[in-house]
């Protein structure tokens, strides 16, 4: 027997289309499509005549218009040329701040408030709750553990023997980190390990990037290395690509899990019961016999890592301080543990894949540097302390909604903030 919900599906497109109609409906439709004129350059000349063209094509309208391409952005426009194509205009996110979050971080040290861009009702409440309780507790100790930024280019060869004397020769070369850092003055190639599929090698190309996040430098170095090793190489190389979908770019994957990419950062906080009882309205045991049962539903799902939500965090701290919110993919896997200490409850993350930057990428468009300066982590030298405080916001989120799920609280806090305040 078909299940219910797709025979509910069913009777709702029977009920809509006869076969014919169906068919039609499902067929190429060859005709003109009237495309928007691509543009590279931001400015307010083409968002408006962009705005033109999607009012006269409709359903767009002149109030949609007026909310997205409003004054401000229009008059900002030039300042968004290197982050966008085809501009027009901005959405706007509304922003909560949370904090002050102590830190006790080798590299994030002091009292720092946390943007927030979020549509999502309850998050930035939950992770201000979490954060109080962590501030209170003396702060969230935290380390970067590890650097390094991925790029895995593919070779391919008529056979396994060729694949091994690629290998062989890259092995002896010394010159190769020198020819990728000629693309950039921050990046460094810390190390080239191979991985042998038969025919195929994917070179694991491992960066460090300064404070920016690095995506973009990782990209240019390795296509420098790729265009050298194609032209010097004395075995005959079929084909290469720059990636080989083995880097984990975007995507969560064992490979990051295990070995980092991007920064991976650990961070902690010991929290007393009376700051259990009284902040979180649970109590320690408590907290410990759901972290059990949120553990073995991690286990039996098979989840990557065992955690509660990092990427509600990571995705409104991506946001807020222009980083590529879609790294957030490849950012939300790790560990979270929760263990009595005496009568105390101690909790950490260990997040593998933080791709954060305090420079490059969006960091500096006119309301993401704003964010990243009220943090006081805007520019140069401060890349490593960004990825900590980004940790430490994460174990305050998981402690917040692991004391609401064990006390019970959990709907009714959605429910009041996100249905009927
Ligand atoms: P970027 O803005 O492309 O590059 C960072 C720039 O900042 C470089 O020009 C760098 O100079 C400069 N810089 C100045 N001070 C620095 C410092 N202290 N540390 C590091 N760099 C410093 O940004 P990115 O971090 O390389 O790339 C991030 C962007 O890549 C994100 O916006 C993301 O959307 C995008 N992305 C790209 C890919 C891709 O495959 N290309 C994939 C995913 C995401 P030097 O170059 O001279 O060192």
């Amino acid at each position: 027997m078909i299940s219910f919900h797709v025979s509910e599906l069913l009777r709702t497109i029977r009920a809509r289309f006869d076969i014919e109609t169906l068919v039609q409906r499902l067929s190429p439709d060859r005709g003109p499509a009237r495309s928007i004129r691509p543009s590279r350059s931001a400015s307010a000349k083409t968002a408006r005549r962009t705005w033109n063209h999607l009012i006269a094509t409709g359903p767009a309208t002149e109030a949609d218009r007026a909310a997205i391409a409003d004054d401000v952005s229009l008059t900002q426009a030039e300042t968004y040329g290197g982050n966008i194509e085809n501009f027009a205009g901005t959405v706007k996110i509304p922003v909560g701040i949370v904090g002050p979050l102590r830190m006790r971080g080798v590299n994030a040290s002091g009292d720092i408030h946390i943007p927030l861009a979020t549509t999502e009702a309850a998050l930035v409440a939950s992770y201000g709750r979490g954060v109080y309780v962590a501030t209170k507790a003396g702060g969230v100790q935290a380390a970067v553990l590890y650097e390094g930024v991925i790029r895995t280019p593919a070779f391919r060869f008529t056979d396994l023997l060729h694949a091994g004397m690629f290998v062989d020769w890259i092995e002896q070369r010394s010159d190769l980190a020198e020819i990728a850092q000629s693309t950039t003055r921050h990046g460094k190639l810390l190390a080239i390990d191979p991985v042998i599929d038969n025919d195929t090698v994917f070179l694991i190309c491992r960066y460090s990037t300064g404070d920016a996040s690095g995506q973009n430098m990782v990209t240019i170095a390795t296509e420098a290395l790729c265009r050298h090793i194609a032209a010097a190489c004395p075995v005959p190389i079929q084909s290469w690509y720059i990636e080989g979908n083995f880097s984990g770019d975007k995507k969560a994957s064992a490979l990051g899990l295990v070995t980092g990419r991007g920064r991976k950062v650990s961070a902690s906080v010991t929290l007393p019961p009376d700051l259990v009882e009284r902040h979180l309205g649970t109590s320690v045991q408590d907290m410990l016999a759901y972290g059990r049962v949120a553990n073995l539903g991690a286990l039996l799902s098979g989840q990557m890592g065992a955690q509660a939500h990092y990427a509600n965090g990571l995705a409104a701290l991506y946001i807020a301080t222009g980083q590529d919110a879609a790294c957030v993919a490849e950012s939300a896997v790790g560990f979270t543990r929760m263990e009595a200490r005496g009568d105390d409850l101690f909790c950490a993350v260990t997040m593998p894949n933080i791709l954060v930057g305090s420079v490059g990428g969006g960091t500096g468009l006119p309301s993401q540097s704003a964010a990243l300066r009220l943090m006081g982590l805007h520019g140069s030298g401060h890349g490593r302390a960004l990825a900590e405080v980004t940790a430490a916001l994460c174990l305050c989120g998981e402690i917040s909604i692991v004391a609401a799920i064990a006390a019970g609280h959990f709907t009714r806090a959605h429910e009041k903030l996100a249905r009927h305040r």
